[in-house]
């Protein structure tokens, strides 16, 4: 049974007194397959205890900074985009406290058993902030929403995700359209909102300028349409005491829209003394003061995310599994115990009747990272080429499966292992090609071809082919 463990330098004053208290930097050491969720008070002054959530969420570890987090509150006047950034929170002073920890524990469990199922990909971490960012959107299962916000430069915000972002680096917005691009998540429209080109900022003031000089010390008039004489003026030229009257005619007006109207606004710069009808409208911005046309800034699309399929394999498995997915979605892949299985039946048939070679082959495609970080959006166009390569080389008959993303394995029945060379040679040939000539990425394939035998133990010519080819 999990339990809350608070996060403080110092144990809060109104807490459940069986809880366990640690603080950040014990964190490490804590055996967090044991924690359901964690605390961390946010007292009067809010900045500490969310500096506390900010260097859980920015660990590299994703047992830490994946794990559900909720504040206790002292205070209710916390700003919203802070209080939404924990996955929940708790009143310190609640007479229900233990109770209201317990709900917490039970409705936190979904997300710590999908922890639970994400694979370590490296001793080093998950230093990929895309990466990591997915794989907080698939733990939580639910759709990511913006908030407005005037505390941020950015306007909106996603309150969840912006521990995980260090200041002033990388914007969440390319950091999430970089994830849709990659179809590992899926956009709904919320709004549209414009930036500064030049600094991001949401804060923009919108103001009409003179199209001679540029001031905008404009005074704007409305123009009266007198219908039975015809005659255009400006209001104030109708003004007579209480009642408006023709400057032409002299007729005093009844009724507007039955004998005059008000066609339009007149503009009367305050500095040229220039008078016109359209003004130019201008931006500038609150946080560099820099001035341009609306039309020159960033026109953004603001956007509610959730996981897709694709998404949900890449946060459990590695980004790298995106060509896994095109390749399945392609090609008929069966799965590795599935693959060892035909391979030892078919050696079996080979070694009975004696009349006919088969072959294995294992192919290995060294350099497919640098598809992504060269190639970004444009990655999966890529590996739609090497899967239409896979297809028009392969036969058939011919049993297919793939292995941590960049192994390939082929069974090719009735073919010597010549002939397989030889078809392995124009896949190579045609990959290499793909990405060396015309991406200029640096791609190698190494590969084993053997005859199928009962003497071929799959795992261990794998392991050689890795180690003989070792960087
Ligand atoms: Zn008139
Ligand atoms: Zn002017
Ligand atoms: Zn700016």
């Amino acid at each position: 049974m999990r339990k809350p463990l608070i996060v403080s330098a110092t144990a809060p004053e109104h807490f459940p007194h069986d809880m366990a208290v640690c603080s950040f930097a014990e964190l490490g050491a804590v055996d967090i397959a044991a924690v359901s969720f964690l605390i961390i008070p946010l007292e009067a002054d809010w900045q500490q205890g969310y500096a506390d959530l900010q260097r859980i969420r920015r660990h590299v570890d994703f047992k830490i900074y994946l794990c559900p987090v909720l504040f206790l509150l002292s205070k209710k006047n916390i700003p919203p985009e802070i209080l939404q950034a924990a996955d929940g929170y708790v009143f310190a002073d609640s007479e229900q406290l233990t109770k209201e920890c317990n709900t917490w524990a039970a409705r936190l469990e979904p997300v710590n058993a999908r922890i639970e199922q994400l694979k370590i990909l490296s001793d080093a971490g998950d230093s990929s902030l895309a990466f990591k960012v997915l794989r907080f959107i698939e733990t939580r299962d639910t759709e990511f929403k913006p908030i407005a916000s005037a505390r941020e430069q950015k306007g909106f915000v996603y309150p969840p995700l912006l521990p995980l972002f260090p200041k002033d680096d990388i914007s969440p917005f390319q950091v999430l359209d970089y994830l849709e691009s990659q179809r590992l998540l899926t956009a709904t429209f919320v709004s549209r909102s414009y930036s500064c080109t030049h600094c991001d900022c949401a804060f923009l003031n919108f103001f009409e300028t003179c199209p001679d000089c540029g001031s905008n010390d404009l005074r704007s008039e409305e123009l009266v349409h007198h219908f039975k004489c015809a005659y255009v003026g400006e209001l104030s030229d109708f003004i007579q005491g209480e009642h408006l009257v023709c400057p032409k005619c002299e007729t005093r007006l009844k009724q507007l829209g039955v004998d005059h109207d008000k066609a339009s606004v007149v503009f009367h710069c305050n500095a040229c003394s220039s008078i016109f009808q359209e003004p130019k409208i201008m931006t500038s911005c609150y946080n560099c003061w820099r001035e341009t046309e609306p039309e020159n800034q960033v026109s953004r699309q603001i956007q509610a995310y959730s996981i897709t399929a694709i998404g949900m394999n890449a946060a459990r498995y590695g980004m790298d599994s995106l060509l896994q997915s095109i390749l399945e979605s392609k090609l008929n892949v069966i799965s590795h115990s599935i693959f060892k299985k035909i391979l030892k039946l078919e050696s079996e048939r080979i070694a009975r009747y004696k009349i006919s070679t088969s072959s294995i082959v294992i192919m290995r495609l060294a350099g497919i990272e640098t598809i992504y970080e060269k190639l970004g959006r444009r990655s999966s166009e890529v590996f739609n080429e090497i899967s239409k390569a896979l297809q028009e080389q392969l036969r058939s008959a011919d049993v297919f499966s793939v292995r941590d993303e960049n192994i390939f394995l082929i069974l090719m029945p009735e073919t010597p292992v010549q002939s397989a060379d030889l078809a392995i040679s124009r896949l190579n040939d045609r990959i290499v090609s793909l990405l060396t000539t015309n991406l200029n990425i640096d791609c190698t394939i190494h590969k084993t071809i053997k005859a199928v035998s009962s003497d071929i133990v799959l795992d261990q010519e794998i392991e050689h082919l890795l180690r003989t080819n070792a960087a």
